[in-house]
């Protein structure tokens, strides 16, 4: 038995093929359309998607004498219902494909009906993690996992199950309407269109276009005199492009990162001003559904590591948490640890479609 595994992320996509015992016997890059990376929303870029996988998928059995798959699994850019629409994907697709019949077109191209699993980005991860994580991550069943680095995305477990939602939404806190107008940074807005989602003002773009705003402020009004060295750096990379992801983004967020370990004012500055209405985010979730654990992932969280932690530890505290007391909420946040997706759709398309349990 194959099967074969896309895990389609904002930055990086990968084909993999398992075995059945779970193992990976191929694995390559994908070369995806994306609006950032060239693409024109001219072009019917979720089909175009299914065309190169499908493409790849044929070479890569050709090549290896694989005699076709026997199942798809596929982690989308995007939330994605029940019924396999995938809703939006904002940072590969811009915002003119919405509500695609994603699961039917995979199904069709590859003919593989009633053998597709599609799900969204942060279910894999999840399902990766109540799994596969390392031992000293000790709760597995009640746990809320938050990937902060391009965009923001989560998903909670609720005694060892995904919680979805109707529509597959459920525990979703990049898109909470949640920045105070003084955090909205001007010009900015998040891939959904809006200005006071959560991914807005916390996500690792956001806050490298708040480290850009923030480096002009303070050279207008001459705050921050410490910190002119990391202010003229940033201020030289000046042709940011609005809310996209661009290579300036990624190297404000390098000399950022470097500027935080440091302890340079102006940087723990903005990264606090990022953080807050991430923690604020959590002690909504945290009171809603009550999981007691958030496992902090993605590339700008784990980059800045602990610091990041403590910030956010400090402002959960600030805020307070109501019937939680200060060890619960010390307690309540982790770092969680960089790992591929792939796994994770691959245990829920042996659950899905093969009734084999984990
Ligand atoms: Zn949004």
């Amino acid at each position: 038995m194959v099967i074969a595994i896309v895990e389609h992320g904002g930055t990086q996509a990968l084909l993999a093929l398992f075995n059945e015992k779970g193992e990976i016997i191929k694995q390559c890059v994908l070369d995806l359309p994306n609006i950032n990376r060239g693409w024109s929303v001219n072009d019917n870029l979720p089909e175009k998607t299914i065309e190169i996988i499908y493409n790849k998928l044929n070479e890569l059995c050709k090549n290896f004498k694989i005699n076709g798959i026997d199942a798809l699994g596929y982690s989308g850019p995007g939330p994605v219902t029940k019924e396999g629409t995938l809703i939006r994907a904002p940072n590969v697709w811009g915002n003119a494909f919405n509500n695609i019949q994603y699961l039917k077109l995979l199904e069709e191209k590859f003919n593989l009906h009633g053998k597709v699993v599609l799900e969204n980005d942060m279910t894999a991860a999840a399902a990766g993690f109540m799994r596969f994580a390392p031992k000293k991550f000790k709760e597995r069943k009640n746990f809320c996992i938050i990937t902060v680095s391009t965009g923001i995305g989560s998903k909670c477990v609720n005694n060892g199950k995904i919680i979805f939602g109707k529509d597959g939404l459920a525990g979703e806190i990049g898109h909470i309407p949640i920045l105070n107008n003084d955090e909205i940074i001007p010009g900015y807005q998040c891939g959904c269109g809006k200005i006071h989602c959560l991914e807005a003002g916390s996500s690792g773009n956001a806050n490298a276009h708040r480290c850009f705003w923030e480096a002009k402020q303070s050279l207008k009004q001459d705050t921050f005199i410490e910190s002119s060295e990391i202010i003229n750096k940033i201020l030289q990379i000046s042709t940011l492009k609005g809310a996209t992801y661009s290579n300036n983004l990624i190297e404000i967020n390098m000399l950022f990162n470097e500027a935080v370990h440091k302890k340079d004012p102006l940087s723990l500055y903005v990264l606090k001003k990022s953080i807050n209405p991430l923690a604020r985010a959590i002690a909504i979730i945290e009171t809603q559904y009550n999981v007691g654990k958030f496992y902090l992932i993605g590339g700008f969280a784990l980059g800045m590591g602990q610091i990041f932690l403590d910030i956010l530890k400090n402002s959960l505290l600030e805020i307070g948490i109501v019937d939680r007391n200060i060890n619960d909420i010390n307690n309540l946040v982790e770092l969680g640890i960089k790992m591929s997706g792939l796994k994770g759709i691959f245990v829920i398309v042996k659950e899905r479609i093969f009734n084999c349990n984990y």
